[in-house]
C-alpha cells in the first residue's frame, strides 16, 4: 500500500519530519542513502543541539533515527532520482524502482558538488545518474563511472556484469564530458577515456534534478512559513532551504514540514469524502 507521505533524506530534517507525520497519525516512508553517508556522521562532537550535548555526529544521527523508527516511520535505503506528479499523487523513482505518496518532503541536505562541464548538456544523451536504470542501454559498450559513495562500486559491478567495459574513477575532482550529439569521451584527473556513457553516482542530487520545476532562491529551495514549496504537496526542510546549516534549524523545519504535509493529506482526504 502506498504511504501518505514520502520523505527524501534521512538526516535531522527528514527524521524530524517523519516523527511529526506519525504524530499526526499519517503513514510515512523515509527514502535515503545509508546513515553512514550523511555528512554529519563524520562530526566528532556536536555541542549545540539542545538537550543532547557532546554526542558525536554518528551517535546523534543514530539517536534521531531510533526515535523515528519507534514512532512508526518506514525506511527504504536508496537514492531518489526523480519525482513526478500524477493526479493527487507524487511518483518518486528510487533507483530503477518507484514509490508513490500524496505528499513529499524534500529533506535532502545540500548537494555540495558542482556539475562538471558537459554534465547538464549531455544529461540523457550519454550522462546518467543511475546505472541500474540506464545500464541496459549501454550493454557491451565502453562506459565510465564517476563514483562518490560505496554504493557506486556495486553499480559499476552491475555494469560489468552486463558486459560494459567500465572505467571507474574514484571520487574524481575535475572532469570534462565531451562529444557531438552524444557523449564521446570523458576526461577525469587528466586521463581521457572514449565512452558512450558517463554514470555520475553522487549520494545527493540538486533539488532541481529531482523536481525540475521547483522554485529556487539563491541556490536553495524556496519555501513559505509552512515549509511549502511552489509545487502542490511538496514541502522542504533543513539545509536544502538555506542557512543556518545547523541541526536544530533542520529539526525545527522538519517539524513544520511534517505537520504541513499531514495537514495537506488530511485536506485531500476531506475533499474526496
Ligand atoms: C563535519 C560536520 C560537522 C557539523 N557539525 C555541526 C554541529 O556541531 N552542530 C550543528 O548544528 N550542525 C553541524 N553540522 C551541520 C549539520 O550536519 C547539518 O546542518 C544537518 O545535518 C542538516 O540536516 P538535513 O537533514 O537538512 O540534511 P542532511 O543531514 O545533509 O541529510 C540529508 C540526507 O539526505 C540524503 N540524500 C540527499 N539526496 C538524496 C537523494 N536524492 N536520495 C536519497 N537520499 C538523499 C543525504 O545523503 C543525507 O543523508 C555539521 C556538518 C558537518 C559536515
Amino acid at each position: 500500500m502506498p504511504y501518505e507521505v514520502l520523505v527524501i533524506g534521512g538526516g535531522p530534517a527528514g527524521l524530524s519530519a517523519a516523527v511529526n507525520v506519525r504524530a499526526r497519525g499519517r503513514s510515512v516512508l523515509v527514502v535515503s542513502n545509508p546513515l553512514q553517508e550523511n555528512p554529519l556522521w563524520k562530526a566528532e562532537r556536536v555541542d549545540n543541539y539542545l538537550g543532547l550535548p557532546g554526542l558525536s555526529g554518528a551517535e546523534l544521527l543514530q539517536t534521531l533515527r531510533r526515535h523515528a523508527e519507534d514512532a512508526g516511520a518506514a525506511f527504504r535505503e536508496g537514492r531518489v532520482l526523480n519525482a513526478m506528479p500524477m493526479g493527487d499523487d507524487w511518483f518518486v523513482s528510487v533507483g530503477s524502482d518507484m514509490e508513490n505518496a500524496k505528499a513529499v518532503i524534500l529533506a535532502a541536505g545540500v548537494a555540495r558538488a558542482k556539475k562538471f562541464p558537459g554534465e547538464a548538456e549531455y544529461l540523457g544523451k550519454g550522462v546518467s545518474y543511475c546505472a541500474t536504470c540506464d545500464g541496459m542501454l549501454y550493454r557491451g559498450k565502453p562506459v565510465a563511472v564517476l563514483g562518490y559513495s560505496d554504493g557506486a562500486k556495486h553499480e559499476a559491478e552491475f555494469l560489468s556484469s552486463i558486459r560494459c567495459s567500465v572505467t571507474y574513477f574514484d571520487r574524481p575532482k575535475d572532469c570534462v564530458i565531451e562529444g557531438g550529439a552524444k557523449v564521446e569521451r570523458v576526461t577525469c584527473n587528466g586521463e581521457t577515456v572514449p565512452v558512450d556513457c558517463v554514470f555520475i553516482l553522487r549520494p545527493a542530487l540538486a533539488p532541481t534534478d529531482v523536481f525540475p520545476n521547483i522554485a529556487v532562491e539563491n541556490g536553495y529551495v524556496a519555501v513559505n512559513r509552512k515549509m511549502a514549496t511552489n509545487l502542490p504537496g511538496v514541502f522542504a526542510a533543513g539545509d536544502c532551504t538555506g542557512g543556518p546549516l545547523q541541526v536544530s534549524k533542520a529539526a525545527g523545519e522538519g517539524l513544520i514540514a511534517g505537520q504541513s504535509a499531514a495537514a495537506y493529506v488530511a485536506e485531500l482526504a476531506r475533499k474526496k469524502a
